[in-house]
């Protein structure tokens, strides 16, 4: 068979890879998006590099949009194969591509007007509504450890990897020439422990591993006091400055972790009484899902369930999904909390909650995620930064900026290896570093080496192998 990367190569965005079989059948393993970079991440979008009608079956490993956001894209370009994934990520999909549908459709119609004038070239969206609709009826969902058969030669098995509802490592098997190779896509890798997701499980012995790197050069900071520092950023921002804090969260995952942590300190009854604004409509829509999924969270949660059947809301909880709402909170004018999207402040609400509130020092922003290097939640971060340009306008910054590495969604290098450890590298043919940003990968792949891993390569883009139950043979 063969591999061929098509994205998330050497960046975290755009997860691709496609293996076609020696009898041919194309098995797309996640269609992500590309994002973070403008009109260049367009024209990468729009070049998925095959034909999407030819793919047989796409295995998806979670539902966040650079795994899963190019599904109606394909769909609109003629892919009517089986999307194979989990029951949850479906759910959760069912959600997000609209939502992604919705976000496609007002950058056109931004990109448009601004063409009308002559400023740039006019656009459609990647695809609308219609198209995130229609490609729901291409899932096929399956549960984790059980395996499901395609056909009679490739069959498929999800490990939960603890870094989002739903999202595992899929095990494929796949039959040819009578002998079965097997290969492992981690998808994304969740932390050793987690609020409210269960740790990372071990998956079956495989002969090549496809494996993200995003924190290949990061050891995270303790997650044990949490729940203290979240209290301690709440209390500091609301009651000592009387001010707001603006969480800028990845609508789905990160946003219920947080939710969880602050029912938590409510029930222990030591958060201020204050308001807690969810400001995001997926946000709201994913949060319903969790808690129908509830038999896929963690101890903590089940435990907290027994005397609190919602462990994701309480009474100053305001979900807000109303534009003309979202928009009232700037004219509330008492200490809050404001939870909100997008994570890397790229786009969403949230950045209109940064951009009217970073001038003020009773301002707190919590950072809670991941960044790309050149993402406004990147540049904000920066050490003393006087001033900073939100929607083209220059704004003094006098408001708090934190982080809080502790709530991230991928382990860190030691965690990463701690899980890789349930395979035995003596019998990995290789294993292929994707889903990360180059220097990190080659820091990590010395660490992989140091706790006897090898033959690890960093594919380019675009780059194709064989694998044949030997070492993988680069042929493109
Ligand atoms: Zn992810």
């Amino acid at each position: 068979m063969q591999i061929e990367f098509l994205g998330a190569t050497r960046e975290v965005t755009g997860s691709k890879f496609l293996i076609t079989t020696k009898l041919g059948k194309k098995i797309l393993l996640d269609c992500g998006m590309f994002q973070g970079k403008g009109m260049e991440t367009d024209s990468a979008n729009r070049n998925l590099g095959f034909d999407p009608k030819q793919i047989d079956h796409l295995i998806l490993s979670h539902a966040h949009i650079d795994h899963s956001g190019l599904i109606p894209y394909m769909y609109r370009q003629g892919f009517r194969g089986s999307i194979i994934c989990t029951a949850a990520t479906r759910s959760l999909c069912t959600y997000m591509l609209l939502d992604s549908a919705g976000i496609q459709e007002l950058d056109a119609k931004y990109y448009n007007r601004k063409a009308a004038f002559g400023h740039v070239r006019a656009t459609t969206p990647l695809y609308d509504t219609t198209h995130a609709q229609k490609s729901m009826e291409l899932f096929i969902t399956t549960e984790f450890n059980r395996r499901f058969y395609i056909d009679n030669e490739i069959s498929v098995k999800f490990f939960a990897t603890g870094h989002l509802l739903g999202a595992g490592c899929a095990v494929l098997d796949i039959v040819e020439n009578g002998k079965t190779i097997r290969v492992g896509y981690t998808g994304d890798i969740g932390r050793q422990k987690s609020s409210i997701l269960s740790t990372p499980k071990a998956f079956p012995q495989c002969d090549y591993i496809i494996t993200e790197s995003t924190y290949g050069n990061r050891i995270h900071e303790p997650e044990e006091n949490i729940k203290e520092q979240l209290c301690d950023i709440v209390y500091h921002t609301c009651v000592e400055k009387r001010g707001k804090l603006i969480i800028p969260s990845f609508a789905v995952g990160r946003t219920q972790d947080i939710l969880y942590i602050l029912n938590e300190l409510y029930n222990e009854q030591k958060l201020p009484p204050v308001k807690i604004f969810v400001d995001s409509p997926l946000a709201v829509n994913a949060t319903t899902v969790f808690s129908q999924y509830t038999e896929y969270l963690n101890d903590n949660v089940k435990n907290t369930m027994l005397y609190d059947d919602d462990p994701f809301n309480f009474n100053s909880v305001s979900y807000i999904k109303d534009a003309v709402q979202s928009k009232k909170i700037n004219k509330y004018r008492k200490p809050c909390v404001i939870i909100s999207a997008s994570g890397m402040l790229e786009a969403g609400r949230v950045k209109h909650h940064v951009a009217n509130n970073i001038m003020k020092p009773s301002t707190t922003i919590l950072m809670v995620g991941y960044c790309s290097p050149t993402s406004l939640g990147s540049r904000i971060q920066a050490a003393g930064l006087k001033k900073i340009s939100i929607f083209g306008s220059e704004i003094a910054v006098r408001a708090e900026i934190r982080s809080m590495e502790a709530f991230s969604g991928h382990g860190d290098y030691r965690e990463m290896i701690k899980y890789l450890k349930c395979q035995n590298p003596n019998l990995l043919k290789n294993i292929f570093l994707v889903h990360g940003e180059y220097n990190v990968q080659e820091f990590y792949r010395q660490q992989l080496q140091s706790s006897g891993f090898r033959n690890i390569i960093i594919p380019q883009k675009d780059e194709k192998y064989i694998l044949n139950d030997t070492e993988a043979l680069k042929i493109k």
